[in-house]
């Protein structure tokens, strides 16, 4: 029997797929896994639990934790690629619409058709345009967060959720978020989505305030709120892999 320092990493292989995980030790009793947002993995185990018994802990709860990393990564938005010049394609609430980029003494960001018409004195300029286009992003963003969460609301109400505290924040890995205290994090960028996947994160979201981990209770309940969560969740993968900014 072995007993290390307080953390130290290992690896386990699961046919081709590697599991990097944290070995953080301390004095209580019983052993536990935690996969965080970023995919990393944690064995919390009491101090005298050994490598090799930590290591088939991790073991034997492999396929979880893979199911784990891939959900996560499937909150992830993809890596900003945009040029933000005239006749680009920009998504907006699962639609594509063409940048049209134009001079004026004022600044506008409007949808017209099949375009996202952008005016201000320097149409040219790729970073003012991206600007305008992240502001607009962002204020369509808060709207529609607001008329899905009014929407959303009296349904949890019925389990005890009460008015969570929202913050917007651009996020480059994830939709959204929950922190214990019941403050809820969504990404503007939630907006490139259809309507129906910003719907699904925000139960999501809101379904962590009565259950802060991925258990049995939490996808009942998520259930009870949005019945075809999983058919919404595929589309915004599907989506995600075209997502940038
Ligand atoms: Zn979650």
């Amino acid at each position: 029997m072995t007993s290390s320092s307080a953390r130290s990493s290992q690896c386990v292989k699961i046919g081709s797929h590697q599991i990097p995980y944290l070995i953080v030790r301390s004095s209580r009793k019983t052993s536990h896994l935690v996969v965080n947002p970023s995919g990393a993995v944690e064995a919390r185990v009491p101090n005298d639990r050994a490598d090799e018994s930590v290591r088939s802990f991790v073991h034997s709860r492999a396929r979880w934790i893979i199911r784990q990393q891939d959900y996560f990564e499937s909150f992830r938005p993809r890596d900003p690629m945009r040029r933000y010049v005239s006749g680009e394609t920009i998504r907006y609430l699962g639609r594509q619409y063409r940048l049209k980029n134009e001079a004026s003494d004022s600044d506008l960001v409007k949808l017209t058709g099949p375009c996202l018409v952008v005016r201000c004195s320097k149409p040219e300029d790729r970073s003012a345009v991206r600007q305008l286009v992240l502001n607009w992003y962002q204020s369509r963003a808060s709207e529609m967060f607001d008329r899905k969460l009014e929407g959303l609301m009296p349904k949890v109400a019925a389990f005890g959720i009460s008015d969570p505290n929202v913050v917007i924040r651009w996020m480059s890995r994830r939709w959204g978020s929950c922190t214990p205290s019941g403050r809820i994090t969504l990404n503007p960028l939630l907006v490139l989505a259809p309507v129906d996947c910003v719907e699904y994160v925000i139960a999501h979201e809101l379904c962590h305030l009565n259950h802060p981990n991925h258990g049995s209770a939490f996808y009942r309940l998520l259930a009870t709120i949005i019945p075809d969560w999983e058919r919404r969740r595929e589309r915004l993968e599907r989506t995600g892999a075209h997502l940038s900014l």
